[in-house]
């Protein structure tokens, strides 16, 4: 290797530390300890950042009619939620393979193989994320005012998938920072967790002019970057926000009305499609559908779900 390619690499390595640096920091991280298990089960749902609006939780909180697949998942033990579970946490009910062979009822458990994110899939991430700035695949990148990657904790057991960045995340770099941002968050909070325990990202990278959805060429250009996110962070449980988060995991669209709610296998991870919390600005009712849902996430990984108000 010349001098100048191992320049040319040192630059490359910085940049990429710099960003990972600039991204952790907008997470609220002041030191960059090892990340362990550990730090996610004492950060787990003891550790609430916030509280959620009285309102808006009773209405993501409401009861409401269960769906029979949902409500009968009991969490399934998997490799990377390997902690002390409850007796009755760990007996769960059988699966049932549906003729096209999603799996109803309840999350196919894990490899054994998986791991989860290591040191090496962080600094992978952060490459990832720099090539990414800079990638001109699609047209989307034309009007772009800069890529959109991920915001959130690189070790989280917990990611979720949204469409695509809108005009307040092209400003500012990160996904889910409008008002829909603002409501996931009260959504995750409402599952006992805060904003920076759980990881978002979105199909594509770059924002589809005037927000339209993104076209199948453009999901397609920009599904190996989230296929290797997803690999690298390798999440328990992902929440699809969205037909078209569903669409861009499983490369096939369909109504998301009759999708959510329903267990789905991405590379042998459990994903759970929901409403995006876009529609739910338009469509509040359907508010009580989505904490069914986020309460079979929870149920799924082996979390308590937060106590009524
Ligand atoms: Fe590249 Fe994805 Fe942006 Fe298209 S949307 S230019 S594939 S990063």
């Amino acid at each position: 290797m010349s001098e100048v390619d191992e320049l040319g690499e040192l630059l490359e390595l910085t940049r990429a530390l710099h960003t990972h640096a600039v991204w952790q920091s907008d997470c609220g991280t002041v030191g960059l300890p090892r990340a362990t298990e550990a730090t996610w089960t004492e950060r787990g749902v003891t550790a609430v950042a916030g509280s959620v609006e009285a309102t808006e939780r009773a209405t993501l909180q409401s009861p409401a009619p269960q769906r029979p697949q949902a409500l009968g998942a009991a969490p399934v033990p998997s490799a990377k939620a390997a902690q002390p579970r409850e007796p009755s946490a760990l007996s769960a009910p059988a699966v049932r393979p549906s003729p096209t062979g999603e799996t109803l009822g309840a999350a196919p458990p894990r490899p054994p193989a998986s791991i989860g994110p290591t040191e090496e899939a962080h600094r992978r991430l952060a490459v990832l994320a720099s090539e990414v700035s800079g990638c001109t695949q699609c047209g989307l990148h034309a009007r772009r005012k800069q890529t959109v990657f991920a915001r959130g904790n690189g070790s989280s057991r917990l990611c979720f998938v949204g469409e695509g960045p809108g005009a307040d995340e092209d400003e500012q770099g990160f996904p889910f920072v409008g008002k829909a941002g603002q409501l996931l968050d009260k959504m995750i909070q409402a599952m006992g967790l805060s904003r920076d325990e759980v990881y978002v990202c979105n199909i594509v990278k770059c924002r589809p002019p005037d927000n339209r959805k993104p076209e199948p060429t453009e999901i397609a250009a920009c599904a190996p970057y989230l296929a290797e996110q997803l690999e690298l962070i390798d999440p328990e449980v992902i929440v699809a926000l969205g037909a078209t988060a569903v669409e861009g995991l499983f490369g096939a669209s369909g109504g998301i009305t009759r999708m959510r709610g329903r267990w789905k296998t991405y590379k042998g991870v459990a994903v759970m499609p929901t409403f995006h919390p876009a529609y739910l600005l338009r469509n509040p009712a359907a508010k009580r559908d989505v904490w069914n849902d986020l309460q079979a996430v929870l149920r799924q990984m082996g979390r308590e779900l937060p106590p009524k108000r």
